[in-house]
Parts: C-alpha cells; sequence; structure tokens
C-alpha cells in the first residue's frame, strides 16, 4: 500500500497542482499546501486522505510565503509553482525547483520511484556550464579534460539525491540491491569522454551513487525520459524542462546558474539556448 512506500521526511510542497501527487504518495513526510489551492482546512483534510498520502508533518502560513520556515524543518526538497519561492528557497540553500504540470502525464511505475537529474547547474555547479556559455564547445571539452580529476562543486540539488541515497541505502542492507523500490538517473548534455568522466568521479568522491548515468553528448532528453518514465526529472534549462512536460513527464526547473536570465519588466523567467 502507499503507507509502506519509503518516504522522504521532510519534502515540502507549495501550490503545485495535480501532478504532485505520483510523486508525493511516494516521498512526502511533510506537506504545506498554499491557502490558494484549497480554501478550507476541511478541503485540505479530505484531498490528502483522498490521495492516500501519508503526511507526517503540516504546516498552514496563512497565505505567507513558507520559505523561512525551510531550514527549521530540515527540507529536503520544496516544490513549487511559484517562481519566486522556489528562488527564494535556493537562496536559502535549500534543493528547490518549480513545478510544471505536463497537460496529459505519462503513466509511471507503481512499484519503483524515479527519479531523474540533470548535472550541471543542478547536482553540480554551473562553473563548467559557464565555460561554455562564455567561450563556446571546443574550450568547455578542453577545460573539462584539464580538470577530469578536479571534483565539480556542489549544485542546488546535491543534497536531495544524498537524501535518496540514504534511504536507497536502507533497502541495500535488506538485500534489496537490484529490486530497490527507489532508482535515480542522471541525464546529462555532456557526452561520454572526459566531460562524462568528470560528472562521475564528482559523484564518487562525494560517495554518491546514481543508478544510471546518460550521456547524451547534446541529443534531446525528452525521448529518453518518455523511455525512463520518471516520477519527477529536474534540469536548469527551460527548454529541456518544456520538452520533458511535452513528453508527460513531470519536469521542474531549478532557476540557478549561469543559464538563468530574468526579464525584469515582465519578471518572468527565460532561459538560454540550449546546449
Ligand atoms: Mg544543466
Amino acid at each position: 500500500s502507499s503507507f509502506s512506500k519509503p518516504r522522504v521526511h521532510n519534502s515540502f510542497c507549495h501550490q503545485t497542482s495535480g501532478c504532485i501527487f505520483p510523486f508525493a504518495g511516494w516521498s512526502l513526510g511533510l506537506l504545506f499546501l498554499d491557502s490558494e489551492m484549497e480554501c478550507a482546512k476541511g478541503g485540505i483534510k479530505i484531498r490528502i486522505y483522498g490521495f492516500k498520502l501519508f503526511i507526517e508533518r503540516f504546516c498552514m502560513t496563512g497565505g505567507n510565503s513558507p520559505v523561512g520556515y525551510l531550514k527549521a524543518y530540515h527540507t529536503n526538497l520544496y516544490l513549487s509553482a511559484d517562481p519566486v519561492k522556489v528562488r527564494e528557497a535556493l537562496e536559502e540553500g535549500i534543493a528547490a525547483a518549480t513545478m510544471f504540470t505536463p497537460e496529459k502525464m505519462t503513466e509511471v511505475s507503481k512499484t519503483q520511484l524515479r527519479v531523474a537529474f540533470d548535472g550541471d547547474a543542478v547536482l553540480f555547479s554551473d562553473e563548467s556550464e559557464r565555460i561554455f556559455k562564455a567561450h563556446g564547445l571546443d574550450k568547455f571539452f578542453e577545460h573539462e579534460k584539464a580538470h577530469e580529476n578536479k571534483p565539480l562543486d556542489h549544485g542546488p540539488l546535491k543534497g536531495f539525491l544524498e537524501a535518496l541515497g540514504k534511504l536507497q541505502k536502507r533497502f541495500y542492507d535488506k538485500g534489496q540491491r537490484l529490486d530497490c523500490p527507489i532508482r535515480t538517473y542522471l541525464v546529462t548534455a555532456r557526452s561520454a569522454a572526459s566531460s562524462g568522466t568528470r560528472a562521475l568521479k564528482t559523484l564518487r568522491s562525494w560517495g554518491l551513487e546514481i543508478d544510471e548515468a546518460l550521456f547524451l553528448a547534446g541529443a534531446p532528453k525528452g525521448p529518453m525520459l518518455e523511455k525512463i518514465r520518471p516520477h519527477i526529472f529536474f534540469d536548469d534549462q527551460m527548454f529541456h524542462v518544456e520538452r520533458a512536460a511535452e513528453m508527460g513527464t513531470v519536469a521542474c526547473h531549478v532557476p540557478y546558474g549561469i543559464a538563468q536570465r530574468v526579464n525584469k519588466e515582465g519578471g518572468k523567467e527565460m532561459s538560454s539556448a540550449p546546449e
């Protein structure tokens, strides 16, 4: 039953719509629902029980931003439809992303929670991405070759991968290595050569494992995600988020790093050209 599924205890959701539920049903230990989403406390209760979510901690802030409470709750992941609050959370050092609802959601596994991450500016910092944006692909490859043995700095979602890894280890300890109900994926535009090697060496230097590492060398991520069918996918570039959502994946934008451009007049999130 959904009550025996693994849980990341301190996930925090804010003003997200129905797309959260396949992921939340697996993972939530804590839920914040915005007052705009449900106008009555009774409505929230019915909705939670209706989806059989196992909620251990609950927080209502009367319309105020919950971001100030995230650290106190030791939040592993904050998801919201509001990019401003997501930025605030990232500035607080919380793993956070803006969630988008696909028009038609792909059917996902009922027996395994699948979480897919982009690499640069998501699990890793945007240091290599900066080289690519400033000097192009050739300089990027040169840079990655020269720094192959130097681990990348951590990105905003490293802590969430770490939290998933701790849960996975509990299953490994019970002998459930191959049939672990949590599976993680790195879906990166890096190639399998030196740039990919650096990514893998970085994960190893952190003591973190990822179940599948997919190096696409610039090929589109959408078809790969269609095969994986993750419950949730994180990327810093809106281009990849939009393509993933078109394929029916619950896609989340991590507004961090050099790829972000904010249109100050409209306050609208923009992204640069895809890698
Ligand atoms: Mg990226």
